[in-house]
């Protein structure tokens, strides 16, 4: 029901302790990403279980000031979180001393009213655009938003002081790796205006969605590990990364021998931002070069 567990995260240039909770809600209203999985962890458990969920999280702080709460869905949506609730848990947050918080929201729930609340609080929202452009949000993801609505939602909390984080996506199914390397460097140019900090989300294969049907079938290959170390390199200004699933066939992987070095190193700039760590070499290399080349004809993948 309630996840939790510590990690460290990037404050004001320092490395500090962070706790990031994931909440059980009725889940995300939108539902139809090609790539999104969660509506299986969603249950309507009715509002009294969800305020237990957020007291609990207050037991396991211990020392850090940082917390991440996230719902498989949009914390700003009242019909996941009601205005109560919210209420409620930023009073927690306020007693805690909680000096930052971390929260995802799709762009059409930020709104200023809602986000009166959070004052006081170092905020930093989470949006999920995936990519700036338009066409390849629309018919390789489902995304349901387009880029004028992340940049008003981004006006928005900027209007109110707050941190926006952009999620953008490696790689859209139907896109060539050569084809989802280039769309984001160029999303990552778009979006550095609006975003204080761009996390990169390489795509992993989550159960029951379109893209692991296509996976299946062979016409879908999670992105290589050498994909995001190369638009790492080319992302200027704060970036971060988590390879979720790194290394494993449904995760973004190489050749199976250089893959969890890469993840290290890929978590370890995340914190650093040292660019220097992302120099590492191995012989799979070749492979990928080749496929970058011919997938573009192929249009399925060549390697898996
Ligand atoms: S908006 Fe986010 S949570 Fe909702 S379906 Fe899309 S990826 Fe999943
Ligand atoms: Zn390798």
């Amino acid at each position: 029901m309630l996840k939790l567990w510590r990690e460290k995260e990037r404050y004001r240039g320092k490395i500090e302790d962070c706790l990031t909770a994931i909440i059980t809600t009725r889940g995300c209203s939108w539902r139809k990403c090609y790539m999104c999985g969660y509506w299986s962890e969603s249950r309507d458990l009715g509002e009294d279980a969800l305020k237990e969920q957020m007291d609990r999280i207050f037991e396991k702080l211990g020392d850090a000031r940082i917390l991440k709460i996230f719902t498989s869905g949009s914390f700003l949506d009242e019909k996941e979180i009601s205005a109560e609730l919210r209420t409620h848990f930023l009073d927690r947050c306020r007693e805690a001393g909680i000096k930052k918080l971390i929260i995802e929201s799709r762009p059409e729930f930020i709104e200023s009213e809602r986000l009166g609340d959070f004052r006081g609080f170092e905020l930093e929202v989470g949006i999920g655009l995936e990519t700036a452009n338009d066409f390849i949000r629309e018919n390789c993801i489902n995304k349901g938003f387009s880029f004028s609505d992340f940049v008003r939602a981004a006006e928005v909390l900027k209007r109110r002081g707050f941190r926006v984080k952009c999620y953008l996506l490696l790689k859209p199914p139907f896109l060539s790796e050569r084809e989802a390397i280039e769309d984001l460097i160029e999303s990552a140019g778009k979006v550095r205006r609006y975003a204080d900090v761009i996390s990169l989300n390489l795509m992993n294969i989550q159960k029951g969605t379109i893209v692991e049907k296509l996976w299946d079938r062979g016409l879908y290959r999670p992105p290589w590990l050498w994909s995001a170390l190369l638009v790492l390199k080319n992302i200027s200004g704060e970036t971060i990364c988590d390879p979720v699933a790194g290394g494993k066939i449904r995760g973004p992987h190489n050749c199976g021998k250089c893959d969890r070095e890469i993840v290290s190193a890929i978590r370890l700039f995340s914190l650093t931002q040292d660019k220097s760590l992302l120099e590492i070499d191995c012989e799979c290399k070749k492979v990928w070069l080749e496929a970058l080349k011919l997938e573009d004809y192929s249009r399925v993948p060549l390697f898996r």
